[in-house]
């Protein structure tokens, strides 16, 4: 089973993220999509969302809390979602594997093919990251498979393991063998790199599975924010559609 972790908050474009992300997971095998809501509470629109996205789900809610959100943490480390993360992996099993999956990202279902033959920790390249067009691992082929190089990676490089939440999936066992938990307490952008630490405890390794060096399979994507500035100027229509 590969379980997708995914953070989400309410916003104008939730819901297309939301339907984006469904459908894809729609054409993907084996899959448990764990959905966390950055809320105090579920949501009618979202729990009605999740009741007919004909995945295999389960919806959680919890709170980021006020501290994460702060400034500093909105500009430099927008993604937050750590208490949601946190819940995700403590309502895993110990069986299969886990993905930090954020809403708002491009994902091929080539990756989700190819993360099945991850052991313990895989890692690939993302399109769009740090100010480039893409970043993460390096490897080059060897007769035992592909191995770690270096890395391309536009912001902090001198992270240990300088890689962003879509560049790696892991067996979900990892958690309970090295006692992991999320690094709710990380300083902003070290929330990766502070969680691959943790997991690599005993008998973890990092897997590049990117050697077909010509293909991204998933992009940071955003989804641009609609203009709204008429919104609330005419009068309002019957039956207001959720979108
Ligand atoms: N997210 C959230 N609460 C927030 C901000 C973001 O749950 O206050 C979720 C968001 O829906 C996404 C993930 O956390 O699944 C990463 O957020 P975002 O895409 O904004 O981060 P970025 O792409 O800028 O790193
Ligand atoms: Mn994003």
């Amino acid at each position: 089973m590969l379980y997708l972790i995914t953070p989400t908050y309410a916003r104008e474009t939730q819901f297309v993220d939301l339907t984006r992300l469904c459908q894809t997971l729609l054409l993907v095998p084996r899959v448990h999509w764990i959905v966390i809501e950055d809320a105090e509470d579920f949501s009618p629109h979202v729990t009605q969302f999740m009741a007919e996205c004909g995945v295999n789900y389960s919806h959680l809610h919890a709170a980021t809390p006020p501290l994460r959100k702060g400034r500093i943490c909105q500009k430099i480390d927008r993604r937050i979602g750590c208490t949601e993360h946190r819940l995700g992996l403590r309502r895993n099993g110990n069986e299969g594997l886990v993905y930090f999956a954020d809403d708002d990202n491009t994902y091929s279902i080539e990756l989700f093919k190819r993360m099945r033959s991850i052991k313990t920790i895989g890692i690939w390249r993302v399109g769009f990251l740090g100010k480039m067009r893409y970043g993460g691992p390096l490897s080059e082929m060897t007769p035992e498979g592909p191995k770690l190089t270096g890395w391309h990676v536009g912001w902090d490089p001198n992270r240990p393991y300088p890689l962003d939440m879509a560049s790696f999936a892991f067996a979900a066992r990892l958690i309970e063998d090295n006692e992991v938990h999320f690094p709710i307490q990380a300083p902003p952008g070290q929330l990766e790199t502070m969680f691959l630490e943790r997991l690599l405890g005993r008998n973890a390794k990092l897997e590049v599975m990117d050697t077909d060096v010509t293909r991204v399979l998933v992009w940071h994507t955003r989804t641009e924010r609609p203009s709204l500035g008429l919104e609330g100027k005419l009068p309002e229509a019957p039956n207001t559609p959720v979108i």
